[in-house]
């Protein structure tokens, strides 16, 4: 039977980096199968018992996917529609709605721009530090709707 699971985490690059945490926030709670987490994390979480501390890595492919080269583009640093300095590293978004793609500047060289269209994780084997805080058997309802409920209920129809 598929699992309500609520965990912390801490998230690692393969240099040590931490590329982000739920310490000191709300910890993250999912359906296992659900595809609310990576489904790399999700497989590897599976049976282990609340109160558990655990190490999982997953490769990139398992997580945001390798990094695609063809998602790279070479732009013209003046056809952008941004004010002000760029930086390597600056996403932003390439329409106006929030469902929009996210691009990163990878690099800027002279008057052009290379813009990355990969998530930001891609070609990145991740490491996380999981604390298992409760995990329970889902409701059939939670089932049938795909994803974790809180004390409230479902949060949206
Ligand atoms: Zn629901």
């Amino acid at each position: 039977m598929p699992r309500v699971v609520t965990f912390h985490y801490t998230l690692r690059d393969p240099s040590g980096r931490v590329l982000d945490s739920s310490a000191g926030g709300d910890p993250i709670t999912y359906l296992e199968g659900g595809g609310q987490i990576i489904e790399g994390l999700d497989a590897q979480l599976r049976g282990t018992a609340a109160g558990a501390k655990t190490r999982v890595q997953v490769p990139a492919a398992r997580a945001y996917g390798e990094h695609d080269p063809d998602q790279v583009h070479r732009v013209k640093r003046n056809l952008l529609p941004i004010e002000g300095e760029l930086q390597v590293g600056d996403q932003f978004q390439t329409g106006a709605d929030r469902f929009s793609p996210v691009v990163t500047i990878a690099a800027i060289e002279g008057d052009e721009v290379l813009l990355d269209g990969n998530p930001p994780l891609a070609g990145v084997d991740l490491t996380f530090d999981v604390e298992i805080v409760s995990a329970r058997e889902a409701t059939a309802e939670e089932l049938s709707h795909g994803h974790a409920h809180g004390a409230e209920g479902c949060s949206h129809e």
